[in-house]
Order: structure tokens, then C-alpha cells, then sequence
């Protein structure tokens, strides 16, 4: 755009009005370290670790909520920049326990990764007692206090992108932590465990209950799939190990969902595992009992008292609903079968809007 250009760590580049420093480097190519940045969601400037240096400023501007501006000098990498970020980063290790040995998130961890590029072998400053108990009182998310470093993510995951206000934070200073409602537990809150707040968590203060020790960051093979659930076709990551799924997350680029799922595609998974699944047909007896039949036998049973009814009654005397779990190819292939071989349109599917 004419005239909308700033100088960035030496270089001049063109940006859009409206457009933060952060986003301006980012479509640059330089990546900015950030930890409470939620892509779509009002940007709070909460953690202070995307520090930036602007020229003529008197202290360092946070990149997620700094606009750029036309003629404006930011450096992302002067040493001011890395020493602020290093103490930064020092001061969240040193809050609460993050002790990454059997931390779920090792490996896959924003503040550990920060650790890591500021060289931060030894800890400065004393490390604060934890105050409060971990919540887990639910099938579904452990919330580890101890791990939590107040970047408020899971509060904008839960307020702004999942739209369900169930979190925010609550007291203050040292005694500042996030709540689920008056500080209740999740289960006798307005939490829908969609589990949204722990895909945004980007450290190991969120984690799913199933998941814990079945497989690290490292281990896990990621498979990309549609759920199986509804007819909204919300693509999902599978988080494999050894062929098994330890946990689902949302597919952040993917369309429809962009990353956000409900309780059934998130949780919803243990079905594939269990002993009780069907394998074969079963065709009930007389007596009521359902016995094992092959394909063949089961296909010929309804053709046959299909062609009975319409024989009888006409073909609208039939209806049929295709499954909200079938793929669209399946769900064609039924209305073809309802309205071409049967000769009727009553057909529907369960999930159609
Ligand atoms: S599970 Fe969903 S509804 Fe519950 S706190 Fe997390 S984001 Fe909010
Ligand atoms: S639980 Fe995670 S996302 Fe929420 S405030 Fe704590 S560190 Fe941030």
C-alpha cells in the first residue's frame, strides 16, 4: 500500500493500515516469540514476551497490540529485546513448577521452548509456592495450577472463540488465578468441555485427563481426518501412538472449524476401541434374540420385505434417514436408492441443516 511503510530490524517493508508490528513481522517472515497472542481474538499484551524496540519510544511496546505506523524503526532482536524476554521468561519458570520431566506438554511447550532459546539453564530467582489445588473433578481436563503462567489464552479460547464465558480470571495479585464461573468446578459450571481452553494453553497448565502418560509431543504421529459425528465435517487431528489415538485436537488452518471442535469430537473417540461395535449383521429371530448373518443373507432379508411393503402399500409407505456419520458419497447414494429403485422421496438425513 502507497505510502505505509515502516523500517524492520533494517529493512524497509510495506504493511496494511490497521495491521500490528506483530503482524507486520510475521508476514516478513521474522517470527516475534509470544505467549498469551491468540490469533483472532483482541490481543491483551498480557505476557510482555513479544517486546519489541521502536525508536523515540521510552520503553519497549508489545508487538501484539502495537499498530504500525507509517516511518516507524522496530528492531524485534536488539539486546534490550532478548535481555527483557530472557527475564521475563526467568520470572514465569521461577512462578509456580515447571518441572518438565513428567510435564504432558514437554516437548510442545511455548515457556520451555523460550527457556531453551534464551539459554536459561539455572533458575535466578526462587520459586513461588503454588496456592492452589489442581481441578479435576471432571472425565475431561486437568488444570494444573502449578503450570498455569496467567497468559489468559484459555479465557479468550473460552470467551471469544468458543463464545461460551465459562472462564475468566479471578482475585488478584498473588492470589490471581482463572476461574470456571464464581470459582466453582467445571462439572457446576457453565463449561460445555468443548476443551478449546486447552488447545490454547500454551504451556502444560491444561491437559487432557485421557491423554495423560500415553505419549509426548515426540512420540505421537498426527493424522488429519474429518469427525465422524455431524454433517458440519469439522476437521480433526488425531495425536497417534502405536496406533492408538491419545488425544484430538482441531485442525487450526482447517475449514469449516478452524481449530474449534465440541465435546463429541474432541472426547469422543473411546467408541473405536470398544469390545461392543458390531462386526457383523445381526438379523433378529422369532423369538426375538438377534443371531450373526453374513452380507448376503442380512441384504437379501431387507430387500425382500422392502419389496413386500411396496408391494402392499405403495413405496411411500417406506422412509428412510441416512446417518449424520456417513460421508456425503454414502448419503447420495441412499437418496439415489430412496427415490430411484424404491420410487419415493421420503428421505432425510438426521443432520441436514
Ligand atoms: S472446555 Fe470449553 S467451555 Fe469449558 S472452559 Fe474450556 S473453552 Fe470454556
Ligand atoms: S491455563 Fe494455560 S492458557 Fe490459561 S492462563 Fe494458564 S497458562 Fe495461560
Amino acid at each position: 500500500m502507497d505510502g505505509y511503510v515502516l523500517t524492520l530490524n533494517g529493512k524497509q517493508v510495506a504493511f496494511q493500515p490497521g495491521q500490528t508490528i506483530l503482524e507486520v513481522a510475521a508476514d516478513n517472515g521474522i517470527t516475534i516469540p509470544t505467549l498469551c497472542h491468540l490469533k483472532g481474538c483482541t490481543p491483551t499484551g498480557a505476557c510482555r514476551i513479544c517486546l519489541v524496540e521502536v525508536t523515540g519510544a521510552r520503553s519497549l511496546m508489545a508487538s501484539c497490540s502495537t499498530p504500525a505506523e507509517k516511518g516507524m524503526t522496530v528492531d524485534t532482536e536488539s539486546e534490550r529485546v532478548h535481555r527483557t524476554r530472557k527475564l521475563t521468561t526467568e520470572f514465569l519458570l521461577a512462578s509456580g513448577r515447571h518441572n518438565c520431566i513428567t510435564c504432558e506438554r514437554s516437548g510442545a511447550c511455548t515457556l520451555q521452548d523460550l527457556a531453551y532459546k534464551y539459554g536459561i539453564d539455572k533458575l535466578r530467582f526462587e520459586n513461588t509456592p503454588q496456592p492452589f489445588e489442581n481441578e479435576d473433578m471432571n472425565p475431561f481436563i486437568i488444570r494444573d495450577y502449578s503450570r498455569c503462567i496467567l497468559c489468559g489464552r484459555c479465557v479468550q479460547a473460552c470467551q471469544e472463540v468458543q463464545v461460551n464465558r465459562a472462564i475468566t480470571f479471578g482475585y488478584r495479585g498473588p492470589h490471581a488465578k482463572i476461574v470456571a464461573g464464581p470459582d466453582v468446578r467445571y462439572d457446576q459450571s457453565e463449561c460445555v468441555f468443548c476443551g478449546q481452553c486447552m488447545q490454547a494453553c500454551p504451556v502444560g497448565a491444561l491437559v487432557e485427563k485421557k491423554a495423560k502418560f500415553t505419549g509426548r509431543a515426540k512420540e505421537l504421529e498426527k493424522v488429519r481426518t474429518t469427525c465422524p459425528y455431524c454433517g458440519v465435517g469439522c476437521q480433526l487431528m488425531l495425536h497417534v501412538k502405536e496406533g492408538k489415538i491419545t488425544k484430538v485436537t482441531g485442525v487450526e488452518e482447517g475449514s469449516p472449524n478452524k481449530g474449534r471442535l465440541c465435546v463429541k469430537g474432541r472426547f469422543g473417540y473411546d467408541f473405536i476401541y470398544s469390545g461392543d461395535r458390531l462386526k457383523t449383521p445381526l438379523i433378529r429371530e422369532k423369538n426375538g434374540e438377534f443371531r450373526e448373518a453374513s452380507w448376503d443373507e442380512a441384504l437379501d432379508l431387507v430387500a425382500n420385505k422392502l419389496k413386500e411393503i411396496i408391494r402392499k402399500d405403495g413405496p411411500d409407505a417406506i422412509a428412510g434417514v441416512s446417518c449424520a456419520r456417513s460421508i456425503n458419497e454414502d448419503s447420495y447414494q441412499m437418496q439415489k436408492l430412496f427415490r430411484a429403485a424404491i420410487g419415493t422421496n421420503n428421505i432425510d438425513h438426521c443432520a441436514r441443516t
